[in-house]
């Protein structure tokens, strides 16, 4: 961090900002100019510790020069990180297909859906059991039958299983009845259920919140880590725009960027970007040839019957022939589907 002090800042406010800075335990370098005085800080600094200075009169700018992640950055962990679940893993120049249906409907399609998805080679299913409704009329999910559908799909199928969830009292319940978690976009401001999701050790896939910006959203994986769990997977699923032609915009360029930013694999969600079917496959092309890691995408035995998000999920057959088109791309990219 650098601070930089106003024109003829007077010498007892210099020694007061010199004094907060050792006071928070951190190392002053001051660089006195003909007009001003620039202060760099070095040592771990917090974000309160820059609002603090700000607020200093004397105080023209603060420049934050380190970034504010640290367990999510590439200077703190040079490898990538590769989340190993099942016989599965992520993140190792694998390209990972989670596909199936917005919601646990009821047996008969969850069982459907798995079933169908492991015809096409795809060995995690996701799906589910509590629902983040814009409408408190629209269906809310099976909840705890769910859990326990997407439990006896995995015992009947062999197929991995992956939920959301939405508040912390379901965290470990969920834990014990799938292998994968889920924290959607409208809670990726939740810093409580973050921190619960830390605690636990099944991957957590989290997915950007709808107007966050890339900082926010590493924060908030930065929540996760730093309360233990080390298996995050950021999803990018498309931010609000102005645009109104589909649901969301898809953020291609947020893939790029949390790759080069960041150690964890990065997978893209096209179908709550798209919120139309036809918009799939070019997003999940175009995810793969960015570098993602994988996609989260929607696929129902039978979309026009689907409680949820019917529009944007694929026909079985969609998402078959989705997968052959995106391996010459994989492997154009360096990746194995
Ligand atoms: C979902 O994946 O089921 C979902 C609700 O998506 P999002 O949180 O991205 O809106
Ligand atoms: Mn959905």
């Amino acid at each position: 961090m650098i601070i930089v002090l106003k024109p003829n800042t007077k010498k007892e406010e210099i020694d007061a900002v010199i004094k907060k800075i050792k006071d928070k335990g951190l190392k002053p370098v001051p660089s006195k100019g003909v007009e001003r005085t620039v202060i760099n800080v070095l040592g771990n600094i917090r974000d309160d510790s820059v609002n603090g200075f700000k607020s200093m009169e004397c105080v023209e700018e603060v420049i934050r020069i380190m970034k504010p992640y640290k367990l999510a950055s590439k200077e703190h962990r040079s490898q990538k990180t590769v989340i190993k679940v099942g016989d599965v893993t992520i993140g190792d120049g694998t390209f990972t297909v989670i596909a199936g249906p917005c919601s646990a409907e009821n047996e008969e399609q969850v069982m459907k859906s798995a079933e169908l998805l492991k015809e096409m080679g795809i060995k995690i299913m996701r799906a589910s059991a509590f629902k983040p409704r814009t409408s408190p009329y629209d269906f809310q999910g099976l909840g705890i039958e769910g859990l326990k559908l997407l439990k006896k799909a995995r015992e009947k199928t062999g197929i991995l299983v992956e939920t959301e969830v939405m508040d912390v009292r379901d965290v470990h319940l969920a834990a014990e009845h799938v292998d994968i978690l889920r924290v959607g976009a409208r809670n990726m401001y939740n810093f409580d259920l973050l921190k619960e999701v830390g605690k636990i050790d099944k991957p957590v896939i989290l997915k950007r919140g709808m107007s966050a910006t890339i900082k926010e959203f590493i924060m908030a994986a930065e929540y996760i880590l730093s309360n233990g769990n080390k298996n995050v997977i950021l999803c990018e699923r498309g931010i609000r725009t102005f645009e109104t032609a589909y649901r969301n915009t898809l953020d291609i360029a947020a893939v790029p960027i949390l790759k080069k930013e960041t150690h964890l694999p990065v997978i893209v969600d096209p179908s709550h970007a798209a919120g139309k079917r036809e918009l799939v496959p070019a997003l999940s092309k175009a995810a793969a040839a960015a570098g993602a890691d994988g996609l989260l995408v929607e696929m129902h035995p039978n979309p026009d019957e689907a409680l949820s998000d019917g529009a944007q999920s694929l026909y079985p057959e969609q998402l078959a022939a989705l997968l052959k088109e995106l391996k010459p791309i994989c492997a154009a990219v360096g990746k194995k589907l």
